[in-house]
């Protein structure tokens, strides 16, 4: 960096004297004949150093001193007094204490001139370094300040994502603990029944009776299960609602006539079932989810039922404002009020030790989830012995949330299930998962031809084009389903092809590759839900 020093003399002799002792040191020079010029230049200039004549007329050398302090520019510019008459003591420390760093008496000596010229430019020099230093050191502070901000922003965040890491695990833990008991009971029952059906010295009339428990047991096994699954689909935020037009008194009926069935077979018969629905209601068509609406009510009567020994059930439905308002009633064991809200959670049971019911602690908790999935909430009035009432709503108006993203899946009744003599593929490599299907389809007077693996499959869609729809497995011995379906569609792209899934393998990705296939059924198939999926393609 080149310094600038300003040499202040009213004699312009001593100014050019002075510029010529200091040409050896490599610097700019500017000259100013006044204390006023010398000001009016470091307004503008920044200098590294100021030679000062301290005699001069209007601003002696003190006056200009003072002058030049009072700019930013020049608050600790070095300033070097001159002067032949002031040269005792006295002027030496006023000049001092105005600000100067040093004297020199003229005339001056050339050499101790740009000796101390010398001196403070190199200290200037290091004064620059110092300072570009101490910037790059408080921008470094700056950066490093950041770093540590962010580091413990991603140290915050962190925690953050091990306490829910840890969350998860324990409720991980809590649920397999939970479900492996629940699981036991049904599994337990259905070996210990199966052992005594196969045993020929076990009398027929008793088997009969073992099978409906076997029955009972996978029934309340494949609940379990679907529970265990709903509510993590619940939790992982995957499961969707799809809206179409219901007709809720239907749903209510349907699922009367469904609960009487149960109550028989459970022999419950002094439980009495009241439906109740709102008179001005008429056939009321509500937009919803007509699937999560049912598996609602569906958990409220089951639990009226579990938690009711003897007495009433009633359940149905009010029109109130812009809501549907549900409601399930029983003269049950009840609800002690502390436990109200916390039976919501998940896993959370009212502790009763006179009644020890097995269950999960899982229902309530989806049903509020699906409640408010649909839109409305849910809420229970109870008293401890006394029974209890469920009640819940749903928006007349489905919220923007529940809009089904495949409105043309609506399921809709069919009219006519007559295929008489037209011709479906089924690839199913389980018989009696075929013989269910071949019974279940019976009525239609379809012609079923059969593959047992993933290529027969393929090779019977190429080679009878009479085939208008598949029914097409996932899992078969040679290639699956979706493989299978993939090279069918590749053949004859406008072939129908209905997948059965599990109920956890709803989508139609397959090792990352999607394949296209019409619509999935889920297993175990309920056959209505199957031909409602077959008329659309076999009545278009
Ligand atoms: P589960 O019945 O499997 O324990 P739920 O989530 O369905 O799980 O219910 C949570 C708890 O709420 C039950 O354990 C029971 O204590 C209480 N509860 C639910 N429904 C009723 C009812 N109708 N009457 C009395 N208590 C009930």
């Amino acid at each position: 960096m080149v310094h600038r020093i300003l040499i202040v003399d009213d004699n312009e002799t001593n100014l050019l004297g002075l510029k010529m002792i200091l040409r050896s040191i490599p610097v700019e020079i500017d000259l100013a004949s006044s204390g006023f010029d010398a000001v009016q230049l470091a307004k503008n200039n920044r200098y590294s150093l100021v030679l000062l004549d301290i005699q001069m007329p209007e601003m002696d050398g003190f006056e200009t001193l003072k002058n030049l302090r009072q700019l930013s520019l020049h608050e600790a510019t070095p300033v070097i007094l001159i002067s032949a008459v002031y040269t005792e003591d006295q002027y030496k420390i006023k000049g001092m204490q105005t600000g100067a760093v040093d004297f020199i008496p003229k005339p001056v000596n050339p050499d101790i001139v740009r000796a101390k010229v010398q001196v403070f430019i190199d200290l200037e020099e290091n004064r620059t370094k110092l300072r570009s230093l101490i910037d790059e050191l408080n921008l470094k502070n700056r950066l490093l300040t950041e770093e540590i901000q962010k580091s413990a922003q991603i140290t915050k965040e962190l925690e953050i994502a091990r306490a829910n890491a840890e969350k998860a695990s324990d409720y991980k833990s809590q649920l397999l603990v939970n479900m492996s008991h629940e699981i036991r009971t049904p599994v337990n029952s259905i070996l210990g029944f199966a052992d005594l059906i196969v045993n020929p010295l076990v009398p027929k009339k008793d088997k009969e009776k073992y099978l409906r428990y076997v029955s009972n047991s996978s029934k309340n096994l494949l609940f379990l299960i679907d529970e265990i699954l709903d509510h993590s689909k619940l939790e992982t935020g995957e499961l969707k609602i799809s809206v179409s037009p219901l007709d809720i008194c239907g749903l209510c009926a349907e699922l009367f006539d469904y609960f009487e069935k149960i109550k028989r077979q459970e022999r419950k018969e002094n439980i009495t079932l009241h439906l109740s629905v709102d008179p001005t209601a008429g056939n009321f068509i509500l937009n919803t989810d007509s699937q999560r609406l049912r598996q609602i009510l569906n958990n409220l009567l089951n639990n009226a039922f579990k938690y009711t020994e003897s007495g009433q059930i009633f359940f149905g439905f009010q029109k109130k404002d812009t809501w549907i308002e549900f409601f399930v009633k029983d003269t049950g064991v009840g609800v002690a009020p502390e436990n109200t809200t916390e039976i919501f959670s998940r896993f959370k049971r009212a502790e009763n030790p006179n009644v020890l019911i097995p269950g999960t602690g899982l229902g309530l908790s989806i049903s509020k989830n699906l409640v408010e999935l649909l839109g409305g909430k849910i809420w229970v009035e109870s008293e401890l012995g006394h029974g209890s009432e469920f009640r819940f709503t749903v928006p007349m108006i489905p919220p923007e949330a529940a809009i089904s993203e495949n409105p043309q899946t609506t399921v809709k009744l069919p009219d006519d299930h007559n295929w008489y003599s037209r011709t479906i593929l089924i690839a199913e490599d389980e018989d009696l998962n075929f013989l269910f299907l071949q019974e279940s389809l019976r009525i239609t007077g379809l012609n079923i031809l059969r593959a047992s693996t993933g290529r027969e499959s393929v090779d019977l869609a190429k080679n009878h084009p009479e085939i208008e729809l598949v029914l097409m497995d996932i899992r078969l011995p040679d290639f699956d389903g979706y493989e299978a379906t993939a090279q069918i569609k590749s053949m004859r792209p406008e072939l129908p092809v209905i997948v059965q899934t599990a109920y956890a393998l709803q989508n139609k990705k397959n090792n990352g590759i999607h394949v296209f296939v019409d619509e999935l059924v889920t297993k175990p198939i309920n056959r209505m839900i199957l031909l409602q999926k077959m008329a659309k393609y076999l009545n278009r």
